[in-house]
């Protein structure tokens, strides 16, 4: 029975699967798709394919959403049984002091938080400057290396925030940890739950893996997919906090599905812009823009793929991307989902061959 997409996101972001350590959010995603896909596939990475025949074999359209989320992992244990620790993903050093983290161990989970010196006993002038990632170090409570053992930390271990998805402004918006990219996860899950058997295409729903140390799940699970035409379900960056002008990022929260035209691993096909733009259009549905001059995703790995495969991004418009704690709009996943869900009906073999360049 179809979930609710608060539920399914909630689902999603709780589970912890930092890059590289994707396993408890590709057995939930298995446990997911299976009953609304034909097959189901796996690359020898872990990156898993959902495959959902509709009228046609051809043409296979990719939708891609990584399971992992920037997280860290244990460098180092110190004589005094403080963990000193690696980042899995791009994190901003000032974003994670005083953050609570869990250590994903083989004996389970134990939570920590990500502690410096006290401002007290550092000297004014001092007490201004940034605190650096290498001498932050991970407080789990004990006082020594073994007493560090005991608990079943291991160098090597995972490291993922502490952040249980809530719902937040009266049921308008949801905030919690791995929105990047558990929203496109949740989205691919909700559209093979909602779409029915009336596409004219194949889709290969493509959960991968490592995206954010390198879109490395992208590369290999391209090849096992074959796409004619490939579209990645992200966040985008939403501008509308204090301090963001909109020059720099324009898209908001609340202002429909945001379709990126720029990031420095993709210009999207602009056939398959178009369609999606004309679409929203068709909807009467809101839709936002977004050129990102840092960043990449999956689909600047999948368009370059055997020849080329004309692809795209659509995203979610998400507050402090890349931080401990994301916000979205509920309304904006929700429409993100049915643009998606009408583009894909409309992707038949001969719209997909009209995207060629000619
Ligand atoms: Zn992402």
């Amino acid at each position: 029975m179809p979930r609710g997409s608060k539920e399914l996101l909630g689902r999603l972001c709780n589970v912890d699967g930092p890059s590289g350590f994707e396993d408890s959010v590709r057995s939930l995603m298995r446990e997911l798709m299976e009953g609304y896909v034909d097959e189901l596939e796996m690359d020898k990475l872990g990156t898993l394919v959902g495959i959902k025949r509709g009228k046609n074999d051809q043409p296979r359209v990719m939708l891609a959403a990584h399971m992992d989320e920037i997280g860290f992992m244990v460098r180092y244990i110190t004589k005094e049984g403080f963990l000193r620790f690696t980042p899995l993903g791009g994190w901003m050093d000032q974003l994670i002091l005083g953050q609570r983290v869990i250590i994903k161990t083989r004996r389970g989970d134990v939570l920590g938080v990500i502690g410096c010196k006290p401002p007290h006993i550092i000297p004014s002038e001092e007490r201004k400057k940034l605190v650096e990632r290498k001498e932050m170090f991970i407080d789990v409570g004990v006082k020594s290396e073994e007493e560090v053992a005991n608990l079943g930390i291991r160098i090597g271990d995972p490291i993922v925030p502490y952040g249980p998805f809530e719902e937040i402004a009266g049921g308008k918006a949801y905030m919690g940890k791995g929105f990047d990219d558990r929203v496109g996860c949740a989205l691919m899950v909700k559209i093979l739950e909602e779409i029915g058997d009336d596409h004219p295409n194949t889709i290969y729903a493509t959960a991968t893996v490592q995206e954010e140390v390198g879109l490395r799940g992208a590369q290999t699970s391209a090849h096992l997919v074959k796409p004619d035409v490939a579209i990645a379900l992200e966040v985008a960056i939403a501008g509308d906090i204090p301090g963001v002008n909109p020059e720099e990022a324009q898209a908001k929260l609340g202002e429909g599905p945001v379709i990126c035209l720029f990031d420095v691993s993709l210009i999207p096909n602009l056939r398959l812009r178009d369609l999606f733009m004309d679409t929203a259009k068709e909807l009467g549905m809101k839709y936002q823009v977004e050129i990102m001059e840092g960043g990449a995703t999956d689909a600047g790995r999948i368009h370059l793929y055997a020849e080329g495969v004309p692809s795209i991004v659509i995203g979610v418009a998400t507050r402090h991307i890349h931080s401990p704690i994301g916000i979205l709009s509920a309304e904006d996943f929700e429409n993100t989902k049915n643009l998606l869900i009408a583009v894909l009906k409309k992707l038949d073999s001969q719209t997909a061959a009209s995207l060629h360049p000619s």
